[in-house]
């Protein structure tokens, strides 16, 4: 399994400040979140909640990635037509065909950057295309 977490402050019921552990990951070649809350004050544990997709709370993707670092994608093998890189980005993303042409150009272009568990997703989704990637590690 390939993930990453990110533990965020959150004010518990009790009054003290608590602890969210918000974890990404790839699953089933899906990709899935789920979040843990903690007071070490009250002793309050909860597994608040999963789901499939990206996380629901705008927060906690930019929390993933100030807390890992950006992990960087970029194609390895040759790219014989922009096809197989249109069809990931529209399976993957279900993004119109502008959108996914822009996410296709700035892949080929360059690479793309994003989560651990989104690059892996992605690069997983590629190879099912045919197309070979690598994944830079965050730093
Ligand atoms: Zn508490």
């Amino acid at each position: 399994m390939t993930g990453q977490t990110v533990r965020i402050p959150a004010p518990c019921d009790c009054g003290a400040l608590a602890v969210r552990q918000v974890n990404q990951f790839v699953e089933r070649g899906e990709l899935w979140w789920d979040a843990e809350f903690h007071c070490t004050a009250c002793g309050a544990h909860l597994c608040e909640h999963a789901g499939q997709g990206a996380p629901p709370d705008a927060h906690w993707r930019p929390a993933l990635l100030a807390a890992n670092g950006p992990t960087h994608l970029r194609l390895t093998g040759p790219v014989p037509s922009l096809v197989p890189v249109l069809k990931t980005f529209r399976e993957l993303t279900g993004a119109p065909l502008p959108e996914a042409r822009r996410l296709a150009g700035e892949l080929i272009g360059g690479g793309t950057t994003g989560t651990l568990a989104e690059m892996e997703l992605l690069r997983t989704r590629l190879r099912h295309h045919g197309l070979q990637a690598d994944l830079s590690p965050p730093e």
